[in-house]
């Protein structure tokens, strides 16, 4: 059983998109074995995207993911990572395929309302920065 990351971002939440991405996700066979609302500060947002820090976007990305509050969810299942990542689609949504979450709900390619691990050692080290082991469930 493979684990991966999801978040909401704060574009998602504002748009009150919170039930519409985890019905994509639990209604498509991935199971919620961890979920929060959190509010990043801007330090946290920096960690949690430390693989982007120097890139030409990571300033707004980092003050667009703190500007709000984000719900965060661990999700189980066969091929959770690959799976939550083509819901979502491509990054912008103008490249994002026909019924993907972003396609259907983003606005640009930094506001894209949603979040997933895109590999195992990724997903590993997202999940352990937002969960301790008494917040994820196995059941
Ligand atoms: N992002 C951006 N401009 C870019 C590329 C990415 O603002 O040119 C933002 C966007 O919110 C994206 C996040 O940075 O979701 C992380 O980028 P990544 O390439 O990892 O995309 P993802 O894995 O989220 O599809
Ligand atoms: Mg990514």
């Amino acid at each position: 059983m493979e684990r991966t990351l999801s978040i909401v971002k704060p574009d998602g939440v504002n748009q009150h998109l919170i039930g519409e991405i985890i019905k994509r996700f639990e209604g498509n066979g991935l199971k919620v074995i961890g979920l929060k609302m959190i509010w990043m500060g801007r330090k946290e947002a920096e960690g949690f995207y430390a693989v982007h820090r120097g890139k030409p976007f990571f300033e707004s990305l980092t003050g667009f993911m703190s500007s709000g509050p984000c719900v965060v969810m661990v999700l189980e299942g066969d091929g959770a990572i690959s799976k939550t990542r083509a819901w979502m689609g491509a990054t912008d949504p103008k490249k994002a395929g026909e019924g993907t979450l972003r396609r259907q709900f983003a606005a640009d390619i930094e506001q894209n309302i949603v979040h997933g691990s895109d590999a195992p050692e990724t997903a590993a080290f997202e999940i352990s920065y937002f969960f301790n082991a008494l917040e994820v469930f196995s059941y």
